[in-house]
């Protein structure tokens, strides 16, 4: 290849740093003590980081983050129970579905895609119909970039006496989420979003009471996270097969965070990001979808140029031919594109991406903005 890897501006996979990928060229065997060891401490280190560690159990598992998702469903929601899911996109449009497929009864509330969830509206809910065991939500609603209230939320579900289950997939890592604050059973996350891992696992913390309850529920044998969980405190190993090169590569991402000062210091760089995005596209006359005061730091959701000549497929291609990845819209009503803010990148980055999003304009003739 004679040009450099392209920058990845999407929401996961994304760009990861070099250390990262350098910790995945050796083998591990599964049965390797120092291997269990990696597992192990990249558990503690991500327990930390919600402040977890009395409360909660890490219950890594292999697979994409909708896998880890579906386990956390599947595993915390008794048959019997009830999950209301609260939507404003395709993310939690994903909830339902799970919920339908794997059998668990589910209403449903959705607002806009440019309208977080409210407590107010959550308390409604959980007043006007007690048998509602669980309440879902997405904390970062990836497919537009949307922030939801998630402490408001969680405070009016304690008081109702109903149980949560965070989606935090896009949010895990950069934006701060403390367990002993946010009351909560399950908060799904994964390798390879906030924490610049590589893609492959996904893992769960879950209350222990309530994973301890959990015998049984699981429609599943690979996504029961109560056997997961139980043969990984009895052995120190995984149940079936680890992705063990994505969690080396994690567990070599998790020192970076460190280094790099942890939470905060990963936050004040997506947030830098997004606002040198926010304002670069704002000076080529790139309308973002979203009010900045619901808008997280994570992804970016444009409105399409109006002009004709604009086309999603060239501008990507254009786009690409300079080094960066864009990502298309998911929305239905409108034509948007996204740009990720999340990634080993930084504002400098993020400043020649919109410099490339520019020179491409200007090429495809793109007038009408
Ligand atoms: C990325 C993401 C997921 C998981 O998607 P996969 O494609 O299965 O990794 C789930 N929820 C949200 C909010 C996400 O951003």
């Amino acid at each position: 290849m004679t040009l450099a890897a392209p920058i990845l501006l999407t929401p996961g996979p994304l760009t990861t740093s070099p250390r990262t990928r350098q910790a995945m060229l050796v083998d591990w065997g599964s049965w390797d003590e120092r291997f269990n060891q990696l597992t192990a401490s990249v558990c503690k280190q991500l327990l930390a980081i919600i402040n977890g560690t009395d409360t909660h159990h890490c219950v890594p598992l292999q697979g994409s983050g909708t896998f880890a998702v579906e386990a956390a469903i599947g595993t915390l929601v008794p048959r019997d129970g009830h999950v209301l899911v609260l939507i404003n996109g395709a993310y939690g449009k994903r909830l339902a579905k799970i919920c339908d497929v794997l059998g668990r009864r589910f209403s449903t509330f959705e607002t806009a895609e440019d309208q977080p969830s409210t407590a107010a509206d959550v308390e409604r809910l959980l007043k006007a119909d007690s048998s509602i065991s669980h309440v879902a939500v997405i904390h970062c609603e990836t497919s537009t970039g949307i922030l939801n209230p998630l402490s408001e939320i969680a405070a009016v579900i304690a008081q109702q006496g109903k149980r949560l289950i965070i989606d935090a997939m896009s949010s895990f890592g950069a934006l701060p989420i403390d367990a002993q604050e946010v009351p909560f059973d399950a908060l799904i996350a994964a390798s390879g979003k906030c924490l610049e891992g590589v893609p492959g696992m996904g893992f769960v913390f879950a209350r222990k009471a309530a994973l301890a309850n959990a015998a049984g529920n699981s429609h599943s044998l690979a996504l029961d996270l109560h056997d997961q969980q139980a043969y990984m405190a009895k052995t120190g190993q995984w149940r079936f097969t680890p992705p063990t090169h994505v969690v080396a590569a994690l567990h070599e991402a998790l020192l970076q965070y460190d280094e790099e000062g942890g939470l905060p210091a990963r936050h004040k760089r997506y947030a830098s990001n997004c606002q040198t995005l926010l304002d670069g596209m704002a000076g080529l006359g790139l309308r973002s979808f979203l009010p900045d005061a619901i808008q997280a730091p994570i992804i970016v959701t444009f409105h399409a140029p109006k002009d004709p000549r604009y086309q999603f497929k060239t501008f990507y291609e254009r786009v690409k031919a300079k080094g960066f990845i864009l990502y298309p819209g998911k929305l239905t009503q409108v034509e948007t594109f996204r740009v990720g803010c999340i990634g080993h990148v930084n504002s400098i980055d993020m400043h020649a991406a919109v410099n490339a999003i520019g020179q491409a304009l200007r090429e495809m003739e793109v007038l009408d903005i």
